[in-house]
């Protein structure tokens, strides 16, 4: 079994849920008392958060650079950066490392594509569902093209991210809106929905809507484990 890295803390609510799920997930392949073999770095997500609000992602690409360098040298054979939004600045952290960067776009393009996906709703921070970083990967690697909620709803799924989810708070208000955004995304043609945000699975699970989620968090951890697993 293959050491997998994590660079975490953004935010930490979501990383447990990186860490159950690599643990679940070698346990459920191998068994007995059998556990992922993990090495974790977890920022402090205040400086992060600072550097998305002053849109300074050079700056934090370097320090996640050099988180992930810290990651590589304590012996992990892949990393995982537990975050889609932070994947805007995944080539600097690439370029500093040896080992193989699982991206969480590839992850969650390859279940689409199984599944025969071809227009898909897509959730998260402004910055994942505005910008291109995540949507053009997907379209280009993928032929996936991705439907994002208007304005108005935008502002909502990204405020309940930074004001709730990233502080544990789990609010029945909150989900009934995002259930609604979701099923909007539905009704413009998206033939599934991505959770892309590591923390919206906090929020809504599979049997809360008949749309179909793809959760990132569950995604990107499945794809590290078949990879530290031999795959
Ligand atoms: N965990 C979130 C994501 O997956 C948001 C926190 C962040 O901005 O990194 O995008």
């Amino acid at each position: 079994m293959r050491v997998i890295g994590v660079l975490g803390g953004m935010s930490w609510e979501s990383t447990q849920s990186y860490y159950q799920a690599l643990n679940q997930g070698v346990n459920q392949a191998l068994g007995g008392f059998h556990s992922a073999q993990v090495v974790m770095v977890s920022v402090d997500f205040a400086e992060i958060e600072t550097l998305q609000q002053q849109g300074d992602w050079e700056t934090a690409g370097q320090l996640l650079a050099s988180a992930a360098k810290r990651i590589e040298a304590a012996g992990a054979e892949c990393l995982l950066l537990a975050t889609n939004t932070m994947h805007k600045v995944a080539p600097a952290i690439e370029a500093a490392l040896q080992i193989p960067f699982i991206h969480i776009a590839d992850a969650t393009g390859e279940k689409c594509q199984r599944d025969g996906v071809t227009r898909v709703g897509l959730i998260g921070t402004r910055f994942t569902m505005e910008q291109d970083f995540y949507k053009a990967r997907l379209k280009e690697r993928f032929g996936i093209d991705v439907v994002i909620p208007n304005e108005e709803e935008r502002g909502v799924v990204h405020q309940v991210i930074f004001d709730e989810l990233c502080h544990g708070h789990i609010n029945d208000v909150s989900r009934q809106r995002y259930l609604d955004i979701i099923a909007s995304l539905r009704q413009q043609g998206a033939q599934a929905v991505i959770l892309g945000c590591t923390e919206i699975a906090l929020l809504i699970e599979q049997h809360h809507t008949p749309v179909v989620l793809y959760d990132t968090t569950a995604l990107h951890a499945n794809k590290a484990v078949a990879w530290a697993l031999g795959d």
